[in-house]
């Protein structure tokens, strides 16, 4: 069963893996964790910009 990586868009065989290889797991987790990040950065601006109105 062909399927297509998800982060570099090649076709390969799998089933229970979204990526081709390990390079690209790796590259997907590095994205997530980035998204992570600005999510957590943009929550902490959120509160700063709540307490500065509480001032
Ligand atoms: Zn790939």
């Amino acid at each position: 069963m062909k399927k297509v990586c998800k982060v570099c868009t090649n076709e390969f065989d799998g089933v229970h893996r979204d990526v081709c290889s390990w390079q690209c797991d790796e590259k997907r987790l590095k994205t997530l964790r980035e998204e992570l990040d600005e999510s957590v950065k943009s929550d902490k601006s959120h509160v700063e910009n709540l307490s500065k109105g509480d001032s």
